[in-house]
């Protein structure tokens, strides 16, 4: 397989899962299932049939992950996750990024490969960007403000669907290999 120099970062709710389609027996509790957002789950396994690492890094519980992961087959689709109640502390915090890097065994040296995506500018992208990573917004959601207010806050790429992912990690494989 072709050697892939990208790594993807990606966030759960409202990047991959639908967070209007969690069920939970309790509010704020574990969530027992949920669908994917349009697109989302397709993106995964193409990613990972491409042979990219990717790891999840979410804020929430980790049984919610297990749960929801599980419920579609797909908890092996991770090389790594960083989930912040094991964590201790959530996006924007760079301990949740760190966390991914060394379970991958990722140096400094690898921040430059690294591409987050997420939906929440102020924990996904403002995580990213003080961390020195590559940041992709994905605005598919209503949920939150789209519109960066700080520098920081503005990704580098932004996205209407996950599919559109894929075009932004070919454009980085590019500018990688110069
Ligand atoms: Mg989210």
């Amino acid at each position: 397989m072709e050697k892939r120099n990208i790594i993807i970062f990606t966030d759960s709710g409202d990047t991959l899962i639908d967070e209007k389609s969690e069920i939970r027996k309790e509010d704020y509790g574990v969530v027992y299932e949920a669908e994917f957002i349009p697109g989302a789950k397709e993106t995964l396994l193409e990613l990972k049939n491409r042979g990219y690492q990717i790891a999840l890094v979410a804020d929430g519980l980790k049984e919610s992950f297990d749960r929801i992961y599980a419920g579609h087959h797909l908890e092996d689709v991770f090389d790594a996750r960083a989930i912040s109640e094991i964590v201790g502390e959530e996006k924007p915090s760079p301990a949740m990024f760190e966390t991914a890097m060394r379970k991958l065994g990722l140096e400094e040296s690898d921040k430059k490969r690294i591409l987050m995506v997420g939906n929440n500018i102020k924990r996904d992208i403002v995580g990213a960007n003080r961390f020195g990573i590559h940041s992709v917004l994905l605005s598919w959601s209503p949920r939150y403000c789209m519109i960066p207010e700080t520098a920081e806050e503005t990704p580098e790429y932004q996205i209407s669907r996950p599919e559109k992912l894929l075009e932004v990690i070919e454009k980085l494989e590019e500018s990688e290999r110069k």
